[in-house]
């Protein structure tokens, strides 16, 4: 509102023309909410400018106008308009959820949350971790369309600013908004996006290619049209309906290309190009052999991207031909829906639907979003863009910042001391207290998107044993772990040393008087390298010093019995049990000893067929472990514990194994799992399936037990399993 309290003319007229696109697309729309979220705008942001001088509202009415454009729904509009509030006018979520419901003040926040993401102007390397924090911190991907909305008006409007900010704000569209617009298969923003940022980052270049293209344009008219008109008549011929749009390849796309490929414009064959929108894919394929017939292809520039499309989901046939003239064209053919989504991409999946209410799923959309998740799992490469989407809608990893704005990606609940051993060793021993966005916290608390982080240091600090607890990160548990064995062998040392002075003292025996070489030679006697080692094994009570002192008793003396004093073994030492033969099996042998106690480690339970590695334990005899087993790195530091074992040749047994299969709640899918199985002639031990809450109705988690012969006929029932339509993923559980 102007200073008299009237509102400014620019605005209303922004807001009659908002309304008149939204009509004009969807006659049956109440407009009421959307007057509601302007005119609650428009009160907040009374008497605010911009750098440019208008009134701040034009600013959330251009973004609006943009996603109207789009044709986003109403939730999606009034966030529009809000976007800004809470961030500049002090509003709440809680105000914004009384006023427009839930859905708005929950977008608006997400867009307000993204805001305040500081960017520390991002090396490239890590710019992909901050476009991949991005969508993991949104959960409604209304969030995101409208952020990118945000930034194209800011772009659009960009010049109103510092040279010094245009530059950070143009990097950060290039770096991070428009890879995310491109993931999105959002081409028209991404294209807008893209062009802006390089008109400011690199105004001369920009200009100077600008002019070539429009020269191009201009000596190649005459046979564009003329391909146009040959074109229309030979696919009417032919029956395809089609429409023919020319496109201009935009300057940042051309630039790239040259500085890529190194070549002059001349070189760039699509710089024009001729695109064909017909019907079906059967016509496509049908005009692609029109093309051909009439004019020559380009050896190696067909590309069928509707066989393989690209990974943001992009369909079309590419080809280029020598043209009228000899000039060349790139022509590509797609039907009208694949014109939508490589033009719109999410958001064509994202549309308005007329009698949806609040923010009900939009069933096409989550129908979209599942398919990619089926593509990951068939492809060999899951491309980046599906691990971002995945990441969007089942966030398993936070993101978080260093100080001085290194990304630091860990999983979901790690806490200050993941991050701080995922800095340096070092700077996790020596960690005494943690500062989230500047606040002192407790060093359990779980880290959030976005977070800066930094650790306060102590030297000479050492780890407690608590903070196994505390960690989610293996290299975090793997180090503190390493430094709590460390000590407690340490310990065990003296302990083992004094448990030899006070038995030698009660034996008569003078410690002093053997000597060093005597002693060493006991030590190796009982497989230790050195004489720390049998203290060691004194210490955690695998030896007596009864025993180890027995040969320098004076000969023929009887010893003394042997009071029962046990080594008090040292903390964290496990107590152990009896040994298990329930467990042995003699499925497996130890290499070159075959008197050895051996059993199959409850963590990993290693089938036939996998890589194993034995270990000794502590009265346990050895454990065997699968090579994969996040067990074998901890225990294998102490690298005299481990031994070689083999799967034994003629054994039968079949081995248990637990696994997991997400899939589709739908009639028939029990059978096909169980199908599945009965071919491989596995039995099946138990079977539960239960609801997957996680990912909500129809979907559902059965955990089952099953025998199998080895690793290979595992590996047929799980792929056997991923093949059965509806199942998502099949895991073997450790
Ligand atoms: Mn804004």
């Amino acid at each position: 509102m102007s200073a008299d309290g009237s509102t400014p003319p620019l605005v209303d007229q922004l807001f009659a023309e908002l309304s008149e696109k939204v009509k004009a697309a969807r006659p049956q729309e109440d407009l009421e909410p959307l007057e509601r979220a302007y005119r609650y705008a428009l009160n907040h942001h009374a008497h605010q400018v911009r750098d440019s001088g208008e009134p701040y509202m034009t600013h959330p009415l251009q973004v609006a106008l943009i996603l109207a454009g789009m044709n986003m729904d109403i939730v999606c509009l009034q966030t529009g308009l809000l976007h800004d509030v809470i961030e500049d006018t002090g509003t709440t979520h809680e105000e914004l959820r009384r006023e427009f419901g839930e859905d708005v003040a929950h977008c608006v926040e997400g867009v307000t949350k993204l805001g305040k993401v500081k960017f520390y102007s991002p090396e490239e390397r890590q710019a992909e971790s901050v476009r991949k924090m991005l969508l993991a911190m949104v959960s409604d991907i209304r969030v995101i369309l409208v952020k990118l909305a945000d930034r194209l008006h800011n772009m659009r409007t960009i010049s109103a600013l510092s040279v010094e900010r245009q530059q950070r704000i143009a990097r950060e569209t290039l770096e991070i908004y428009s890879p995310i617009a491109h993931r999105l298969g959002m081409g028209k923003i991404r294209g807008e996006l893209e062009d802006l940022a390089f008109h400011t980052l690199e105004p001369e270049v920009y200009e100077d290619i600008r002019a070539q293209i429009d020269a191009r344009i201009q000596d190649s008219d005459a046979a564009l049209q003329q391909m146009k008109q040959t074109l229309m008549l030979k696919l009417a011929r032919e029956n395809i309906p089609a429409k023919l749009e020319g496109r201009i390849k935009r300057v940042y796309s051309v630039v790239q290309k040259l500085r890529r490929q190194k070549i002059g414009i001349d070189q760039v064959y699509d710089l024009l190009a001729l695109r064909i929108i017909t019907d079906s894919v059967k016509n496509c394929y049908a005009a692609l052999g029109v093309i051909h017939n009439e004019w020559h292809p380009i050896p190696g520039r067909i590309k069928d991207f509707i066989a393989i499309p690209r990974t943001n989901l992009y369909q079309s046939l590419h080809t280029s031909v020598i043209g009228p003239g000899g000039v060349n064209f790139e022509i590509q053919i797609r039907t009208e829906e694949m014109h939508r989504i490589a033009e719109e991409g999410i958001s064509a999946h994202w549309k308005y639907k007329e009698g949806r209410r609040g923010a009900g799923v939009d069933e096409k959309g989550v129908a979209w979003l599942r398919q990619l998740v089926e593509w990951q799992r068939e492809m060999r490469d899951p491309g980046e863009f599906m691990a971002t989407l995945k990441v969007d809608l089942y966030p398993e990893e936070v993101y978080c910042f260093t100080p001085r704005g290194r990304v630091i990606i860990l999983p979901r609940e790690a806490t200050p001391i993941d991050f701080a051993y995922s800095i340096h060793t070092d700077v996790g021993h020596q960690c005494v207290g943690a500062k989230v966005n500047g606040r002192i916290v407790p060093l359990r608390t779980p880290l959030r998107n976005g977070d800066v982080v930094e650790i306060v240091t102590q030297s000479g600090h050492m780890p407690s044993k608590d903070w196994l607890s505390l960690v989610k990160t293996s290299r975090a548990r793997n180090k503190i772990k390493h430094v709590i064995n460390a000590s407690e062998r340490e310990r065990a040392i003296d302990i083992g040393q004094k448990a030899l002075e006070r038995e030698a003292r009660r034996l008569g025996i003078a410690l002093s008087r053997i000597g060093r070489g005597e002693m060493d030679q006991v030590a190796s006697d009982y497989g230790c390298a050195k004489l720390e080692d049998l203290h060691a094994s004194l210490g955690y009570g695998k030896v007596s010093a009864r025993q180890i002192l027995s040969r320098f008793a004076p000969t023929g003396e009887l010893l003394p019995p042997a009071p029962p004093e046990p080594v008090a073994p040292p903390p964290g030492t496990p107590i152990p049990g009896r040994p298990g033969p329930d467990n042995s099996d003699l499925v497996i042998r130890v290499t070159g000893a075959d008197d050895l106690l051996v059993y199959r480690a409850k963590c990993c339970n290693p089938i036939r067929g996998e890589a194993i590695v034995g270990y000794i334990t502590r009265g346990k005899g050895v454990g065997v472990h699968s090579l994969s087993c996040p067990n074998v790195q901890n225990l294998m530091y102490e690298v005299d514990r481990r031994i070689d074992v083999e799967w034994a040749r003629a054994a039968t047994d079949n081995f248990m194994v637990k696994m997991v299969v997400y899939t589709e709640d739908r009639p028939g899918v029990l059978n096909q799992l169980t199908s599945v199985l009965t071919h491989e002639n596995s039995n099946i031990r138990s079977l539960e399936a239960r609801a997957d809450e996680r990912r909500g109705p129809d979907n559902a988690i059965v955990d089952m037990t099953v025998e199998v012969r080895d690793k290979k006929q595992l590996e047929r029932v799980v792929a056997g399993m991923r093949r059965i339509p509806g199942v998502r993923d099949v895991e073997r559980v450790q």
